[in-house]
């Protein structure tokens, strides 16, 4: 049985069901519990595979990207990276060997990693000692001063999401109950104290929305606006405010209901880009996009890459590369879901992979 299990059905005793995101927050992040706090989720022996653990050549692009972001501003002496959740430091890993190829950029640089998760942070010390990163546990923490390029790839959609639903015209908040005939988890629908702004919607309609993301995004934004920089975020999501249920949870690689395994399997959803570019703009700060991966990779070159990475190798491995390109920019595969938000000050010209 889930040890957080026991604790969550305390809490429902105590205080009454559990809004979507109290529940999200304490599997994801309870200090013992939380699925986020010790394991290592990624890989063949976790529960899910990420883009950079896939190839090499999406940190390499990534780093590139970061390098023409840099020069667009003026080729500072001395800048920040932020990366939010860096996982097992891959993506930083490969972009900064990539950043190596011009003169000044790995030299300027002061490297963040935000991260809960322990045993992530020992990997990604392995991985990136040679920039000699800080790490914080949470964006609240940095203190930053000039410019910064921040980097999220599949951030967002670990933070918590509250879903509204309308039923007779009126707002009802997803809430977590625990069911004593069954023994187990269930969801129950509460009147909502909060009224989403929707205006009048259709009986059913469900809405998502994810508070944290939100107030992150609009410390970025206002940061960027503030001290110059830009951000790139990468994520499964759509691109124009949809609505419907996405809160989903995966376990070694499979489906499963978000309520079965509290703490031991990944909860995520869907990140409302639409939201996020609104927030930008509200900053003062200039978004682009969002596009699709498949556009974005294709914009700044993955072909070329994958041709480069093949040539002289054995077939095998030339197929390796081969499937990796197709997985990454497969409107069938990653391409299409994922989508790439880019936020820029004002000042500066359209990122490369944003040319539409
Ligand atoms: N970017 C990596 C990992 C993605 S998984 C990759 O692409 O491979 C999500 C990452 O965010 C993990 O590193 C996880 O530990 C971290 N994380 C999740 N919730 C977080 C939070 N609230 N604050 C900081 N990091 C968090």
């Amino acid at each position: 049985m889930s040890p957080l299990l026991p604790i969550l059905r305390g809490l429902i005793e105590e205080k009454g069901p559990l809004p979507l995101d109290s529940f999200m927050n304490l599997c994801l992040s309870h200090p013992e519990h939380g699925y986020y706090r010790k394991r290592d989720p990624l890989g063949r022996q976790g529960d899910f595979t990420t883009a950079p653990e896939i190839s090499q050549m999406f940190g390499e692009l990534i780093g590139i990207w970061c390098v023409e972001r840099w020069q667009a501003m003026g080729s500072p002496a001395s800048f920040n990276i932020v990366e939010l959740g860096p996982g097992r430091g891959t993506l930083m890993s490969d972009a900064l060997r990539a950043g190596k190829a011009s003169p000044g950029f790995i030299e300027g640089l002061k490297l963040h990693l935000v991260e809960i998760n322990d045993s992530l942070r020992r990997q990604q010390k392995q991985a990136l000692k040679a920039y000699d990163p800080v790490w914080y546990e949470s964006i609240e923490d940095l203190k930053l001063k000039g410019p910064t390029l921040w980097i999220g790839n599949e951030f967002f959609d670990a933070l918590p999401i509250q879903q509204f639903i309308s039923k007779d015209g009126i707002w009802h908040e997803r809430c977590v109950e625990f069911d004593t005939h069954k023994d187990e988890l269930c969801y129950v629908d509460l009147v909502s104290k909060e009224v989403p702004v929707m205006g009048e919607q259709p009986a059913g309609t469900l809405f998502e929305t994810c508070p944290l993301a939100q107030s992150i995004l609009a410390k970025i934004s206002a940061h960027i606006k503030i001290h110059g920089g830009c951000g790139l975020f990468i994520d499964y999501g759509y691109s124009r405010g949809e609505k419907g249920d996405t809160f989903q949870a995966l376990k070694d690689h499979q489906p499963v209901s978000p309520l079965a395994f509290p703490g031991q399997s990944d909860l995520t959803a869907h990140v409302d880009f639409q939201k996020l570019v609104e927030i930008a703009y509200r900053q003062g700060a200039q978004p682009h996009g969002p596009v699709t991966q498949e556009a974005f990779l294709n914009g700044l070159g993955i072909a070329v890459r994958a041709q480069a990475l093949q040539e002289g190798k054995h077939e095998s491995l030339q197929e390796e590369v081969k499937r990796a390109h197709l997985r990454l920019t497969s409107p069938k595969e990653m391409g299409n879901l994922f989508k790439v938000l880019a936020i820029t000050d004002s000042n500066q010209t359209v990122p490369c992979g944003f040319h539409v």
